[in-house]
C-alpha cells in the first residue's frame, strides 16, 4: 500500500543496518507523522519502539537516529539543523541532541528526511548520501583523524567543498568510545550531549556526508515560508532583546554571567573573577576586534553569529579556529582557572577536533584539577601531567589521554559523575553534574534557579524547558521557579521537531506553527505545538522510566546543589525547599507524585495511550 506524502516532506527516512550493511526505504501514515512531525519527535518515535530496555547503549541494537524536519532546507533562517536520538551512554535514558549547520538541509537535498542506523560494522565505514541515493564507504583511511581532518579528507576524496557538501562525524574521542563524545558537523556544529558521538563510534560509523544534491522540497505555500522567514530575521534583528544575539551570536555573555554569579569559576569553588584585568579578553569588541573574524552563517541564517577565528597574539598565533560560543569560553577560560581568551580559543579548537562534547569537558577537566590541587590525586597519577588551574598545556595534554583513553584521561573519559567515584574520596562532593550521570550547561546555575531546577528534572539531564519567563535571579519563590519550569516545557522539543535553528528563530511557537502549517497544508496551531513538544516530554519520561529512572535521580550533584560561598548569591540556595518543589513539579506535569510517572490520564491526553501498559 503506498502511503501519502504530505507537502514539506521528501518523504523517506533511510534505514541502514550496518550489521548487514544493507539499507530499505520506509515512510510513516500521516497520522503519525503529525503526531511526531520530525527531528526529536521522529527520534523518540523510533526509540521508543525499537530500542526496549536491556539494550545496552554500545549494544548494536541501539538506535541512532538522524533527522531534519519539515522546515529543513526551507527559508526559515537556520534550517539545516538536524537532531541526533539515541539511548544516551552518560544517563542510561533518552539522548536528544541538534547541529545546525548545513548537515540538516543537505540530508534533505540529498533526498532523505532522516536516517535509522542500527547494528554496527565490522570495520570503519562512512555513508555516503547524494541524489537520492546513499552508499557505505570503507573508512579505514580516515581512522583516527580529528574532525576538523576527516571533513577534509571527505570533501577532497568526494570532490565537495563546504557549499555543495556537508560531513558529520566523530573524532578519536568517538572512536575511542569516551562517554561524552561528540558528532561534529561542518567543523563547528556540534551534537554532543549524552555520549552520542559514542553510541557512533560502537557503530564503527566515522561519518556521514550528505552531498546537496537537487533534490527540491515541496512546500504548500513557499511564498508565505519566505515571508515569515523574512519576519523571523527583522524581528532577530530589531527586537532589542536578540539585537545583541544577531550582531554577537553568544558572545556577549561572558561579562553578563561574570556580573550575575553565573559564570563557573574554577568549578564552582567561587564566584569571584581571579583576574578582572583580564576579563576585557573575553568581550565581543576584543575577540572581533582581534582575531579576523569571517562570517560562517550557516543554511538560510543572517543572523552575525558564527564566525571563523584567527589567533592573533600569545603562543598559539595563527591558528584556525572557529569563534567560540559563550559555554566554549565559560568551559575553557573560568571554569578551569584559565584567563587568556587565545588560549581557551586553542583548547576549544582542540576539544572540537577530538570530537569532545565541551560542557562535559570543563566539568571533567574542573574536576581533575581540583581534585589535584587537593591533593587526592598526585603528578605520577595524573601521568606526569600537572593539572593546576589555568595550565593550558596540562590540559592539552589530558585532553587528548582523554580522547584516546589514556592513563589517567581513561578515568576522565567516563564523565564527571562516574570519573568522580573512580577517583574515590571527596571527589564526589566536588564533580558537577545532575544525577542521571548529565552534566549542565556552562554556567553556575546556583543563581539562576529556574534552569537549575530545569536541569535537575529534565529527562536528559541538560536543558529541556523554555521558559515564558526568564527570570533567573536566584531569589524567587520555590512556587515561582516550579511555575516557571514548567509553563515553557516541551517548547524546545517542538523546535528541535522542525529542523530549524533554535537561536536562529528565537523559538516563537506562533511564527513555527504557522510557519510548519504554510510548509505542510495543515492547520497546526500553537496548541497543537505544545501538545507536540509534551508528547516528547512525557514519551521520553516514560522510556527512562522503563530504563530504570527514578525519582531519586531528579537531583543535583552535592557540589551542583551547594550554596555559593561568595558573589551575588552567596548563602543563597532553594535546595531545603527542593523535595516539595519536586512534588509540585510532577503535580504540575501531570505525574505520579511519588513515582514521577505520567499518569495514564496524561499519556491518554497525549495520544500515548500505548505507553501506559509499559509503566503501569
Ligand atoms: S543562529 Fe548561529 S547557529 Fe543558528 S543557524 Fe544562525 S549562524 Fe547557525
Amino acid at each position: 500500500m503506498s502511503v501519502s506524502v504530505p507537502k514539506g516532506y521528501i518523504g523517506r527516512l533511510l534505514r541502514v543496518d550496518l550489521t548487514s550493511g544493507s539499507m530499505k526505504e520506509e515512510w510513516l501514515d500521516e497520522p503519525d507523522l503529525r503526531k511526531y512531525v520530525g527531528g526529536t519527535g521522529f527520534g523518540i518515535r523510533y526509540l521508543y519502539q525499537e530500542v526496549p530496555p536491556g539494550i545496552d547503549c554500545f549494544s548494536p541494537d541501539n538506535r541512532l537516529i538522524i533527522a531534519s524536519g519539515p522546515l529543513g532546507g526551507t527559508r526559515i533562517p537556520g534550517s539545516g539543523t538536524y537532531s541526533v536520538s539515541t539511548r544516551g551512554v552518560l544517563t542510561g535514558g533518552a539522548a536528544f541532541s541538534q547541529a545546525n549547520g548545513f548537515f540538516g538541509a543537505f540530508m534533505r537535498f540529498a533526498g532523505f528526511d532522516g536516517l535509522i542506523i542500527q547494528g554496527a560494522a565490522e570495520k570503519p565505514v562512512y555513508l555516503y548520501l547524494h541524489d537520492g541515493t546513499a552508499e557505505l564507504q570503507d573508512a579505514a583511511h580516515l581512522k583516527g583523524l580529528d574532525t576538523w581532518e576527516t571533513d577534509e579528507a571527505l570533501k577532497a576524496e568526494l570532490g565537495g567543498s563546504k557549499t555543495t557538501m556537508s560531513v558529520a562525524c566523530i573524532g578519536p574521542a568517538g572512536e575511542n568510545l569516551v562517554k561524552f563524545a561528540a558528532i561534529v558537523s561542518d567543523r563547528g556544529h556540534i551534537a554532543g550531549h549524552n555520549g552520542i558521538g559514542a553510541v557512533m563510534g560502537s557503530k564503527k560509523l566515522k561519518a556521514i556526508v550528505a552531498g546537496r544534491g537537487k533534490q527540491a522540497i515541496s512546500l504548500h505555500d513557499a511564498k508565505r515560508v519566505s515571508e515569515l522567514g523574512r519576519q523571523i530575521v527583522d524581528t532577530m534583528k530589531n527586537n532589542p532583546q536578540s539585537r545583541f544575539l544577531y550582531n554577537y551570536g553568544t558572545l556577549g555573555n561572558y561579562q553578563v554571567q561574570e556580573r550575575t554569579g553565573g559564570l563557573p569559576i574554577k568549578n564552582y569553588t567561587t564566584n569571584i573573577y581571579p583576574d578582572k584585568d583580564k576579563l576585557e579578553q573575553f568581550t565581543p569588541d576584543y575577540i572581533r576586534g582581534r582575531f579576523q573574524p569571517k562570517p560562517e552563517p550557516c543554511w538560510a541564517c543572517q543572523m552575525h553569529h558564527c564566525h571563523e577565528s584567527t589567533i592573533t597574539e600569545g603562543p598559539y598565533t595563527g591558528m584556525v579556529v572557529e569563534e567560540p560560543e559563550y559555554e566554549c569560553l565559560s568551559a575553557m577560560g573560568a571554569q578551569i582557572g584559565n584567563m587568556e581568551v587565545a588560549s581557551a580559543m586553542m583548547l576549544t579548537n582542540v576539544v572540537d577536533r577530538l570530537g569532545l562534547e565541551m560542557n562535559e569537558t570543563g566539568w571533567v577537566i574542573g574536576l581533575a584539577i581540583e581534585c589535584y590541587e587537593k591533593g587526592l590525586i598526585d603528578k605520577e597519577k595524573a601521568g606526569g601531567i600537572e593539572m593546576n588551574w589555568g595550565n593550558v598545556e596540562a590540559v592539552r595534554a589530558m585532553l587528548q589521554n582523554i580522547a584516546y583513553r589514556e592513563g589517567f584521561g581513561d578515568i576522565l573519559a567516563e564523565g564527571a559523575m562516574r570519573a568522580s567515584f573512580a577517583i574515590g574520596g571527596e571527589a564526589p562532593n566536588f564533580a558537577i553534574y545532575t544525577k542521571k550521570g548529565n552534566t549542565p550547561r556552562g554556567y553556575d546555575h546556583r543563581g539562576q534557579w529556574i534552569e537549575m531546577f530545569d536541569k535537575i528534572t529534565s529527562n536528559t539531564g541538560t536543558l529541556e524547558s523554555r521558559p515564558r519567563v526568564r527570570v533567573n535571579m536566584g531569589e524567587m519563590s520555590p512556587e515561582d521557579v516550579v511555575d516557571a519550569a514548567t509553563s515553557g516545557k516541551g517548547r524546545m522539543s517542538f523546535v528541535d521537531s522542525l529542523g530549524v535553528c533554535f537561536f536562529a528563530t528565537m523559538a516563537s511557537m506562533r511564527v513555527l506553527s504557522e510557519a510548519l502549517s504554510a510548509a505542510t497544508g495543515w492547520d497546526f496551531t500553537v496548541e497543537e505545538a505544545e501538545a507536540l513538544g509534551l508528547r516528547i516530554v512525557n514519551l521520553a519520561r516514560v522510556y527512562n522510566i522503563r530504563h530504570g529512572h527514578t525519582r531519586e535521580l531528579d537531583a543535583p550533584s552535592p557540589r551542583y546543589g551547594s550554596t555559593p560561598v561568595d558573589g551575588p548569591f552567596a548563602g543563597k540556595t532553594f535546595m531545603p525547599s527542593f523535595d516539595h518543589m519536586l512534588d509540585m513539579y510532577y503535580q504540575k506535569m501531570g505525574w505520579d507524585e511519588k513515582t514521577g510517572k505520567p499518569l495514564p490520564e496524561t499519556l491518554k491526553r497525549l495520544g500515548l495511550e500505548y505507553a501506559i501498559k509499559d509503566i503501569y
